[in-house]
């Protein structure tokens, strides 16, 4: 039997990965690859903290392969080009991998496929990514859906396909290992090294991944329908990042859930498990959307937001201001700094964050998927084009553009104790409760008892909230007027 390539990608992982499985189980040796290719990746070539974490897991990735008695071969380049010369060298007879969604691995894919075939190599792509393939799920008239509620209704009626499990056993060899980079070669880690934040919070890999699902499932996903909402507490399971690079499938997550609650396969809505998989729900949707409407990480999903007047920011000086968490609002501030620091930010601040760079300082939200791109080590062009498109207004089953987070109001109500905001902005750590999140309206003295300099230590708000959001409003009529949206 000649040998198979499995084309590792966005699967870094052994378990539940049809594509290694079906390499496996065509009998022959197996040949383990990666190509580092960011042209391929269109538009969103990986952003840096992303490219932190690929790092490291192609590191454990090599390891696990390692000991069983195989490995991961790296290679850098166009990745037809670098498929076609492994496939020559190692006498394959068959490359499998796993599908992506992204419109310009789509397009890779399509390309690959056709010509391998046409060489007579057999190509197989399989399922590991999502729990429903985007072209499965309809709606009546037999379009994509557009509104999350029914979409995730349809998709509890589908059924869930269990885990692929692989065989404890070594996984053949081929008679002879192709040449191979080491991961060191790729470049992945910054040449400053602005990553220790990254390595103090996370260990990327398959083994820690699913020690970390394990976990939450027993301890944390009980209280998940009231503690996703703190962001000063571990509530949420924090897999986003494993689960972007596939070190965890979402099949997986859907088992450890029904483990968790004894096999029942009941989640009731408004529960801990049915909360949460309904969240995994939303990463099906997101790329439901990105599959049926490719344009959206650039464009609207509603056409008239086109021709939204963002506002002029001579000097980049407010998209600065937010990207270093120095706009002047505590949970703002708390949650931008968090990114920078970790590469994550929770849910609950990520939408104050961004519903504050759109409609507070109104710019483009693609200036904030753009940066959350480059710093998130969950950066995923699916979940974050929807994010950014609910949190503007824009996108399917958005929240309305009129529905103004305050920041002040959101501070106090998700963040009662401002342990979140002691946190991740120190210099304001000594400040009474009641003045956490709008400092700006504690006297002098008691500042100064806290330590805090304001304009010095810490800004004043760059813009004035009620201001703001009236200013935003009138943009949004404006918008409205003109294009009829
Ligand atoms: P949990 O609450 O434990 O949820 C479990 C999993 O469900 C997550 O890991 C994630 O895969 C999925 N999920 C949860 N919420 C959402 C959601 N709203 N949309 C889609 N999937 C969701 N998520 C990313 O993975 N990558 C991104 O680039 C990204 N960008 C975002 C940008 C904005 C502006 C917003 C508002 C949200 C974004 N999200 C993104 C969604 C969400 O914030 C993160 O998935 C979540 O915070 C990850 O933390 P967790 O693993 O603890 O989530």
């Amino acid at each position: 039997m000649t040998p198979a390539i499995v084309w590792f990608r966005q699967d870094l992982r052994l378990q539940d990965n049809p594509a290694l499985a079906g390499a496996v189980k065509r009998g022959g040796p197996v040949v383990p690859a990666f190509i580092w290719d960011p042209a391929g990746d269109g538009d969103w070539p990986m952003g840096a903290a992303s490219r932190w974490w690929l790092h490291h897991s192609l590191v454990s990735l090599d390891e696990s392969l390692r000991a069983r008695g195989s490995r991961l071969t790296i290679l850098q380049g166009d990745s037809l080009k670098v498929l076609r010369g492994l496939a020559k060298e190692t006498g394959a007879g068959a490359v499998h991998w796993n599908t992506r969604y992204e419109p310009s691995a789509r397009a890779r894919d399509a390309r690959v496929r056709a010509v391998l075939s046409g060489e007579g190599i057999e190509t197989a792509d399989h399922n590991s990514a999502l729990l429903f393939e985007p072209d499965s799920v309809r709606n009546k008239q037999g379009g994509p859906y557009q509104v999350f509620t029914p979409f995730w209704r349809h998709c509890l009626s589908l059924s869930v396909e269990a885990p692929v499990r692989l065989g404890s056993g070594a996984i053949k060899a081929p008679l002879k290992w192709p040449p191979s980079k080491g991961v060191g070669t790729l470049r992945l880690l910054p040449k400053v090294r602005w990553d220790g934040g990254l390595a103090r919070s996370w260990t990327p890999g398959e083994k820690a991944g699913a020690l970390r699902l394990r976990r939450f499932a027993a301890q944390a996903m009980e209280h998940y329908a009231a503690g996703r909402d703190r962001p000063g507490q571990d509530g949420t399971s924090m897999i986003s990042p494993w689960l972007h690079f596939g070190e965890i499938g979402p099949r997986q997550v859907w088992a450890a859930v029904e483990s968790a609650s004894k096999g029942s396969g009941i989640f009731p809505p408004g529960k801990g498990a049915g909360v949460f998989l309904s969240e995994i729900g939303w990463r099906e949707f997101a790329h439901h959307l990105l599959f049926h409407f490719p344009a959206t990480p650039k464009v609207p999903l509603r056409a008239g937001f086109g021709r939204f007047p963002w506002a002029p920011d001579p000097g980049r000086r407010h998209l600065r201001a937010w990207q270093k968490g120095l706009t002047g609002y505590p949970v703002v501030d708390a949650g931008m700094r968090q990114l920078w620091e970790t590469g994550w930010m929770h849910n609950r601040v990520r939408m104050v964050v961004a519903s504050f760079l759109v409609k507070h300082l109104r710019l483009d939200w693609k200036n904030g998927a753009e940066w959350f791109w480059n710093t998130l080590v969950d950066a995923d062009l699916a979940n974050n084009t929807l994010g950014w498109q609910w949190s503007a207004g824009c996108g399917a089953d958005a929240a309305p553009y009129f529905r103004i987070f305050a920041p002040v109001r959101q501070g106090e109500r998700f963040d009662p104790q401002g342990a979140y905001v002691r946190r991740w902005v120190p210099e304001l750590a000594k400040l009474p409760l009641e003045f956490i999140h709008h400092p700006w309206d504690a006297s002098e003295e008691l500042l100064k008892s806290a330590g805090v300099r304001l304009g010095t230590d810490y800004p004043r708000p760059i813009v004035d909230h009620a201001k703001a959001r009236a200013a935003a409003l009138d943009a949004f009529r404006r918008m409205k007027s003109f294009s009829g949206a």
